[in-house]
């Protein structure tokens, strides 16, 4: 009952404290969670997204400068007015800008001849059914008077080039011809790799169409946002000109996207975040932490279960012994004893019991102090513990008597046992050195009969004892044959 009590409380504290290691290891996470993706949403990615805007203005906006300039040169309208006469003029004058502002080319496009001029001259005549030509058919419609245009020319280079288109008027403003510079943009290419091993972002540029016109090329699994179902459903919320933060799954995994519109490249920057790339740190802290919380609760559950141990044995050895010399209590004694009586029964072995009391116990106390009188005590129990076997038993009856039990022993062996002791007593020089006068003790012995109980047994070794004060204490005196 008692064990099983003491087992209830250790498993309720290792209970209760797992439980708070594991809600103060999950509050933990779940915060450290929480402030992982607020600062991604808050700032990593809109810093991110400002770096490569910024970025992306540094290198278009002097470009587009240059191109402007192009299309407002007279020198260039006139050349194209007057019939396009002696082009090694304008082959230079291409050459000249694409230097001076480090373009990877300089381009002039008549509309009445069709031509297409670089800085190395003439490149080709524009046809409508020429897919390298498209760009020229598309942008004469539009409403616009420029625009920055991502494409390929394989006539020029085979990476992709940004190109900046502006359109050439006349002084009566009709549309005379195109021209404007072509940059190789590695350096996006470049940019959006060091984003991706730098901060893990996945960066693209779509168009209003929703078609991917810049990726890593790396990346290039996908042509359009509508080939992605999780981001073809946000497609809407992605292609507006306002800047947004989005959420979404794919294939399990949580993803945070941000979107910016970037007016100058009429495209939108989308860039992209896989959540657990970034929560995985807080993760591997909550796997440790809940390891370090249990293993703190299995060594404290442990040494908790030691201590009750400990007290228990404490317990259970106060509530059967002694406090003062380590023998057994009256109660103890009663119990042992009751299982010698049926051990001899059964076997039919001897068993005697010694019953002693000190002498003049009262006048130790009196004359020398109460503690003076429990060291005696204590040394007559030392004396009692050395000089009998391990078999025998020895209990504090009361005050200043005792009572052992003497297995497989008749009240011969016992008298002469009883003898011994009492010798022993009288004799021992720290009892002598304890008190001016001998310390002596009267002995009873009895030894049981069928029928016996402990009472019977202990009455006749009591009398006994009686009649060996009576006759003059220090002396042994057997029971009376009945
Ligand atoms: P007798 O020879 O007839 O046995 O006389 P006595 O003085 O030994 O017997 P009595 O019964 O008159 O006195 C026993 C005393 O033992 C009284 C009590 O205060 C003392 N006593 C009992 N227990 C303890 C104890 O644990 N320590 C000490 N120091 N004294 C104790
Ligand atoms: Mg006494
Ligand atoms: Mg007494």
């Amino acid at each position: 009952m008692k064990f099983k009590n003491n087992l209830y409380i250790v498993v309720t504290i290792s209970v209760m404290m797992i439980v708070l290691s594991i809600s103060i290891s999950l509050i933990n996470f779940m915060v450290s969670l929480r402030s992982t993706e607020t600062d991604l949403k808050t700032r990593s990615l809109p810093l991110t997204v400002d770096n490569i805007y910024t970025e992306i203005q540094k290198h278009v906006i002097e470009p587009n400068l240059v191109a402007s300039m192009m299309a407002h040169d007279t020198f260039l309208k006139d050349w194209l007015i007057k019939d396009e006469q002696n082009s090694d003029k304008i082959t230079r004058y291409l050459d000249t800008i694409k230097n001076k502002y480090g373009m990877f080319v300089a381009f002039l496009v008549s509309e009445k001849t069709q031509s297409y001029y670089t800085q190395n001259g003439f490149l080709e005549h524009l046809s409508p059914t020429k897919s390298d030509n498209e760009w020229y058919y598309k942008f004469k419609t539009l409403q616009e008077d420029h625009e920055i245009n991502l494409d390929f020319n394989n006539n020029l280079d085979n990476s992709l080039i940004m190109f900046i288109n502006h359109k050439i008027y006349d002084s009566d403003y009709h549309f005379v011809g195109a021209t404007g510079i072509g940059l190789k943009i590695s350096y996006i290419n470049d940019m959006l790799k060091r984003f991706r091993q730098e901060y893990n972002f996945t960066v693209l540029f779509v168009n209003e169409e929703g078609k991917i016109i810049l990726s890593e090329r790396t990346d290039a699994k996908i042509k359009s946002l509508y080939d992605a179902p999780e981001l073809r459903n946000l497609a809407d919320q992605i292609i507006i000109k306002d800047s947004k933060i989005l959420e979404y799954q794919k294939d399990g995994v949580n993803y945070l996207l941000k979107t910016k519109y970037i007016p100058e490249l009429d495209l939108y920057l989308l860039v992209e975040a896989k959540l657990d790339d970034f929560t995985q740190n807080v993760r591997r802290t909550f796997y440790l932490n809940l390891a370090a919380s249990l293993l703190v609760t299995v060594i404290i559950t442990f040494i908790i279960i030691m201590m009750i141990r400990g007290y228990n044995e404490k317990l259970e050895f106060m509530a059967r012994n002694d406090a003062l010399t380590g023998l057994m209590n009256r109660h103890a004694f009663d119990d042992s004893f009751n299982d010698f009586l049926l051990l001899s029964q059964r076997n039919n072995d001897p068993l005697s019991l010694i019953f002693f009391d000190i002498d003049n116990f009262k006048t130790i106390n009196d004359t020398l102090g109460h503690q003076a009188g429990d060291n005696v005590l204590i040394r007559i129990s030392e004396l009692l513990k050395t000089r009998l076997r391990r078999t025998d038993i020895i209990g504090r009856w009361g005050g200043e008597e005792f009572i052992i039990g003497l297995i497989n022993t008749d009240y011969k062996n016992a008298e002469v046992i009883a003898e011994t002791l009492r010798k022993a007593i009288e004799e021992d020089s720290r009892l002598i050195h304890l008190a001016p006068f001998p310390v002596t003790a009267s002995f009873g012995v009895a030894t049981v009969r069928t029928g016996d109980t402990i009472e019977t047994i202990l009455t006749r070794a009591d009398s006994a004892m009686y009649r060996a004060k009576e006759l003059g204490k220090n002396r042994i005196e057997t029971e009376l044959g009945t």
